[in-house]
């Protein structure tokens, strides 16, 4: 990581900061809440706060901050034209309470060349709308840096650049999971996303010691060892991977924890407990109250946990129960503690244990990739750049 330029490094090449243009690209794709009468809410600012380190020591030393992020994806559900509900508006107003002075550009996908990496986008960035171009560029935004969009890979070709303070912690306490590890080290995976975080399992077996599987990723695997899975949200199509997971993990020694009972609900749709193979109609929502005090006893006893992923639909109270659970030995175990992901992050500050945990990551998918390959798209155009 040393080889990575720093605020400092940028300040020194550009000869002070002092009324030089800074673009710094954030990560503000918070979560919101589209009422009914038109009004968006910002159910948690905690990304937002998070680049506030970064702002405050570039305008303190006298930089113009132009800050730019992604929200949403203003072009899915059939959109062909930007769909507006995901203007920065908002963000910007929040920004504004908390950094006033500092500009921040529209919706970076409202551009298509931003997620397809265009050449000319590059340059319009660059530019600057109003004919002042930028004269340096820093990323803080972690939780897009796994992904190779034009505003992550492309400004660092062109301007001197560096990065902001978010992403060196992040990128110093995952990459310190990675390279120094402490074992007992537990992996826990939960959540809905199960194809996306699948791949990266076989690469955390060979990192970790254990991994503990809830979440709806349970489901697969149970698939995978010929137990009936009811209407629970499973994907058939991955039950191969999960077998070769399986085996991977016998094969290396590592332990793949998986539930032994699960709360749901049954064909009636009433609210019931299951052990781990469910009746037809049956669905699992949670994990249940058997495994999630094992998992507790996996966790009190590591010296390191990674988590991504909630454990049940915690959103729903009657599902919550496994989630809280979990966070609650996050809390209490004496490892070092690393909770990565939006819902869990949520599901954390849900059970007010935020600040019990060593770091919550404001990325899920670039801190499971910064597990995986050690490395970053973002990282390696800061480490190519133009200082
Ligand atoms: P993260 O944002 O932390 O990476 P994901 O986005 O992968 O996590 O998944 C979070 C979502 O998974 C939550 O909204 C939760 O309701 C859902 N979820 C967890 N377990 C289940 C389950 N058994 N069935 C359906 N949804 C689930
Ligand atoms: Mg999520």
């Amino acid at each position: 990581m040393s080889d990575i330029p720093r605020l400092e490094d940028l300040e020194l090449r550009l000869g002070g900061l002092s009324g030089k243009r800074i673009f710094v690209r954030t990560d503000f794709n918070v979560p919101l809440v589209f009422v009914d009468d038109g009004t968006v809410v910002i159910t948690d600012d905690f990304r937002i706060r998070a680049a506030l380190p970064t702002i405050e020591w570039l305008t303190e030393r006298g930089a113009n901050v132009v800050c730019a992020s992604h929200l949403g994806r203003p072009f899915a559900d059939g959109w062909t034209e930007p769909n507006p509900k995901y203007s920065m508006g908002p963000v910007q107003a929040r920004l504004a309470e908390l950094a006033p002075d500092v500009e921040l550009l529209e919706n970076l996908r409202f551009d298509a060349g931003e997620t397809g990496n265009s050449d000319e986008f590059v340059a319009q960035l660059i530019a600057g709308s109003d004919g002042k171009s930028i004269d340096g560029y820093v990323n803080d935004a972690f939780g897009a840096s796994h992904r190779s969009h034009a505003s992550i890979v492309g400004p660092p070709q062109h301007v001197p650049a560096a990065m902001g303070r978010l992403l060196e912690k992040e990128v110093q306490v995952l990459l310190g999971l990675r390279n120094k590890p402490k074992h007992p080290f537990v992996a826990v995976l939960g959540g809905a996303k199960v194809s996306d975080k699948l791949g990266v399992i076989g690469a955390l077996l060979e990192i970790v010691d254990e991994i503990i599987i809830g979440g709806a990723m349970c489901f697969t695997f149970f698939a995978a060892q010929g137990k009936p899975v009811g209407a629970s949200l499973h994907e058939p199509d991955q039950i191969d991977v999960c077998k070769a997971l399986l085996a991977k993990a016998a094969e290396l020694g590592k332990t793949i924890h998986l539930p032994d009972d699960i709360t749901g609900v049954d064909a009636q749709g009433n609210f019931a407990q299951f052990g781990s193979r469910l009746g037809e109609g049956s669905i699992g929502y949670d994990i249940g109250p058997g495994s999630a005090a094992a998992f507790t006893d996996v966790i009190m006893d590591a010296r390191m946990v990674f988590w991504n992923g909630p454990m049940g639909m915690f959103e729903d109270e009657r599902f919550e129960s496994g989630t809280r659970t979990v966070a609650q030995a996050m809390a209490e175990t004496k490892a070092f503690t690393v909770v990565g992901g939006g819902d869990s992050a949520a599901a954390l500050a849900k059970f007010c244990l935020d600040d019990e945990v060593d770091h919550v990551s404001t990325g899920g998918g670039a801190s499971l990739e910064l597990l995986e390959n050690g490395d970053l798209p973002g990282l390696e155009a800061l480490r190519n750049s133009q200082n």
